[in-house]
C-alpha cells in the first residue's frame, strides 16, 4: 500500500467535512432549499474577498473566469496591458487575442515580480488602455506580484480597470479587493478554496460594470451581467455546481472558525518553513524575489533532473507534487502548501524530497531541511 499525498498547486486536498457535505443527496437548484445555501455562500465570498461587490459564481475552471474577465469588459480593438511573468500571465495574452483585444505585454523574467513603475509608465504613455491584467500569484514560477501597488497605479485612471487573477492568492495571503482598488478579482475552487475543480469566482467593481455596459464582445455562457441579475436573487443563469456550492458552505464554516488573519498567518508560516527547509537542505528557491506563500518552486540541484524528483516523489512515496512548465521542465519542481495544509504536510514534503534526492545520488544530509522547518513551525 502507498498512502497518497496531494501537494500539487491545484487540485489540492479537500477536508473530510467538505467531502461529507458534498456526499449529501442531490438537491434541486430551483427548489427553496437551495436559496439559503447560495445566500450563505455569496456572503462568505464577500467576506473572503473583503469586498462589498457581488462575487459571481461560474461553473468552470479558473480559466473560464479569466476568459469572462476579457470578453465581458473589452471590445474588439480595445487596448489592454498584461503582465507576463509565467505560464498564467501568458494566458492573458492568448485570451486577449481570442477576443480581438490589442494587448501589449510587460514581459517579466520568470522568477521575478513586475515592477509597478513599468505599469505606471505604460499607462502614462497610453491612457486609452482599458484594462490591466495580472496574477497576484504566478503559479508557474511561485512568485507573487504586488497587486496592492498596481491598484494604486490604476486607481488614477478613470477608464482603466485592474483585473487580478488571484487563483492561488485568495485564501492564502491578504487580498483587500475594495481597499486596494482591485476591479475584477478571479479565483477558482481547486486551489486555496479546498474544493474539487469546477468553479470560478469573479468579483466586479462599479468601475468594471460601467466598462461592461459598453463592451461589444459576445458573451453567452460567461455573461456576467446576466449572472449578476440572477445571482442577486440567489439563482444562477445556468445549472450551477450544486454539490460544490454545498461544499463551499462548509469551507466557509471552516475558514470563519479560523478567521482571515489566522488563516493568512498559518499559510505564511507554512510557506516560510518550506522555503527555509528547502534552503537548509541545500537547494535554491526559483523565485528571485517576492515568493508566493501558496507554493514553493524549487530549483533541481545541478545534475539532477527535476522531472525525476517529481516522478520519484510520486512513485516511491505517493506524493504528488508538480514539475516545471515549458523551459522550466526538468529544472524545477513545485510543492504546494495552500489550502488544507498544516505543519506536517510541509515536514512530509521536505522529508520525502530529501529521501528522493539522496536516492538519486545527490549528497544531502537527511533531516537538514526537516529540522529547519520544525524549528520554524515550533516558533509560532
Ligand atoms: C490554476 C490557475 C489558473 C486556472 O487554471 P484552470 O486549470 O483553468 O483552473 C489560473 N491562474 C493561476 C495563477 C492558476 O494557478
Amino acid at each position: 500500500m502507498l498512502k497518497r499525498y496531494l501537494l500539487a498547486p491545484g487540485p489540492t486536498p479537500v477536508p473530510p467535512e467538505v467531502l461529507l457535505a458534498m456526499a449529501r443527496p442531490m438537491i434541486h437548484h430551483r427548489a427553496p432549499e437551495f436559496d439559503p445555501i447560495f445566500a450563505e455562500v455569496r456572503e462568505g465570498l464577500k467576506w473572503l474577498y473583503q469586498t462589498r461587490n457581488d462575487v459571481l459564481m461560474l461553473a468552470a475552471s479558473g480559466t473560464g473566469g479569466m476568459e469572462g474577465a476579457v470578453s465581458n469588459f473589452l471590445s474588439p480593438g480595445d487596448k489592454a496591458l498584461y503582465v507576463n511573468g509565467g505560464k498564467f500571465g501568458e494566458r492573458w495574452g492568448k485570451l486577449c487575442k481570442t477576443f480581438g483585444v490589442q494587448a501589449s505585454e510587460i514581459k517579466v523574467e520568470w522568477g521575478q515580480a513586475v515592477d509597478p513603475h513599468q505599469v505606471a509608465d505604460a499607462l502614462k504613455k497610453d491612457p486609452s488602455i482599458k484594462a490591466v491584467y495580472v496574477q497576484a500569484s504566478e503559479t508557474s514560477t511561485g512568485v507573487s506580484h504586488d497587486v496592492k501597488a498596481l491598484g494604486e497605479v490604476v486607481k488614477g485612471y478613470e477608464n482603466t480597470i485592474l483585473v487580478v487573477d488571484a487563483i492561488t492568492a485568495l485564501g492564502v495571503f491578504d487580498i483587500k479587493t475594495d481597499a486596494w482598488g482591485l476591479d475584477v478579482v478571479i479565483t477558482g475552487s481547486q486551489k486555496a478554496l479546498m474544493l474539487p475543480p469546477g468553479m470560478a469566482f469573479v468579483s466586479v467593481s462599479d468601475k468594471a460594470w460601467a466598462l461592461a455596459d459598453k463592451a461589444k464582445n459576445a458573451a453567452f455562457y460567461f455573461n456576467f451581467k446576466k449572472e449578476r441579475e440572477t445571482q442577486t436573487k440567489n439563482q444562477t443563469a445556468w445549472t450551477p455546481t450544486v454539490s460544490l456550492i454545498v461544499g463551499l458552505q462548509e469551507v466557509f464554516r471552516i475558514m470563519k472558525a479560523e478567521g482571515l488573519e489566522n488563516m493568512f498567518a498559518r499559510q505564511g508560516r507554512l510557506a516560510l518553513a518550506m522555503r527555509e527547509g528547502v534552503k537548509a537542505a541545500g537547494m535554491a528557491l526559483f523565485a528571485k524575489e517576492s515568493p508566493s506563500d501558496a507554493l514553493t518552486a524549487v530549483c533541481a540541484p545541478d545534475g539532477i533532473d527535476g522531472q525525476a524528483i517529481y516522478k520519484n516523489l510520486r512513485v516511491q512515496y505517493g506524493m504528488t507534487a508538480a514539475g516545471g512548465q515549458d523551459h522550466l521542465k526538468g529544472k524545477i519542481f513545485r510543492l504546494s502548501h495552500m489550502g488544507y495544509a498544516d505543519s506536517f504536510d510541509v515536514i512530509a514534503a521536505l522529508a520525502a524530497t530529501e529521501m528522493v534526492l539522496k536516492g538519486l545520488g545527490h549528497s544531502v544530509k537527511l533531516g537538514s531541511g526537516v529540522g529547519k522547518a520544525q524549528e520554524i513551525l515550533m516558533a509560532k
